[in-house]
């Protein structure tokens, strides 16, 4: 396995960032999750403006332009033969000393690293999903913005932990003053009356690159969409719901909180977005060949 790592494709044992790097010590760095399908990257311009984006709001400055990012990444897929992958991007703020001040981290640290994820088990794709909401808030956007990608991802490992604990595989995350944010990795929707709704951004969830996705498609398939705040008892009475994010994908969700979604299981809605996102993976992104 072939790791992009500052300018150079090194071998995955040769790949190693220093104790004193601050996306180390400190989660200080932004990341991108991104996937190709079939030759295809999907949607990597708009990763790359939300990488450039993430690094923006942390005053982080990439050391390359976007178009060099471009090739580095095609250029890692190339290199390890991949014609579906999970790619990885990282920026870290780069080696620094003990202390948080950014100004003494000189070069910043990238790598890219492709390689394949399966974040549920493929069962429950068929089956659908059950999920908890955990005790833990999602980070509030005056604090950490969840917009901004970034490597200090505790608050949502600690939201893991507690639907680990509680037997089962995601978590649903609420803002401070209770409503529905995300989950720990992925976006959520509700399907209510033929209406698609999901909470807006601002409410403090990652702009995911996905949810635009599944809004786009499903507006253009002439269902209904709606961005708005999201109470739990809403999600508890939805008809259907579904997850999405680059890993994920669209997982159904069939049960939350031990109360069961619509028939307890994939909706009609949920099976038809399934299939047309499937269909644009195959067309929206940068093509490449081996
Ligand atoms: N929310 C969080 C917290 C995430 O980590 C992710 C995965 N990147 C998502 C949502 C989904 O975003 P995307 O569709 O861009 O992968």
């Amino acid at each position: 396995m072939l790791i992009y790592f500052n300018g150079k494709l090194v071998k995955k044992e040769d790949a190693k960032v220093s104790v004193f790097d601050h996306g180390l010590l400190y989660g200080d760095g932004v990341f991108e999750g991104i996937r190709s399908y079939d030759c295809l990257v999907f949607k990597l311009r708009e990763h790359i403006d939300r990488l450039y984006a993430s690094a923006q709001g942390i005053s982080l400055k990439i050391p390359m332009q976007k178009r060099e990012m471009e090739k580095a990444i095609v250029g890692t897929l190339k290199a390890n033969k991949l014609k579906d992958a999970y790619i990885r991007v990282v920026v870290t703020r780069g080696e620094g000393d003990l202390g948080l001040d950014p100004r003494n981290c000189r070069h910043a640290t990238v790598f890219i690293i492709t390689d394949k994820i399966a974040l549920y088990a493929a069962e429950l794709y068929h089956k659908g999903l059950k999920i908890v909401t955990v005790p833990t808030r999602r980070n509030i956007p005056e604090a950490l913005n969840p917009q901004i990608k970034s490597l200090n991802y505790l608050n949502n490992i600690l939201g893991k932990i507690e639907a680990i604990n509680a037997g089962v595989p995601e978590a649903l995350m609420l803002d401070q003053n209770g409503f529905v944010t995300e989950c720990t990795g992925d976006n959520i929707f509700m399907i209510k009356d033929d209406v698609l709704v999901t909470p807006p951004v601002s409410v403090g969830v990652l702009n995911g690159i996905t949810r635009g996705a599944v809004l786009e498609v499903a507006a253009k398939a002439g269902l209904k969409t709606c961005e708005r705040m999201v109470t739990r008892f809403e999600l508890y009475v939805a008809d259907e719901m579904f997850l999405t994010g680059t890993a994920a994908e669209l997982i159904p969700v069939v049960m939350i909180d031990g109360r069961l979604i619509g028939a307890g299981n994939v909706g009609k809605h949920t099976s038809a977005l399934i299939g047309v996102f499937k269909k644009i993976t195959k067309k929206d992104g940068v093509r490449y060949a081996l």
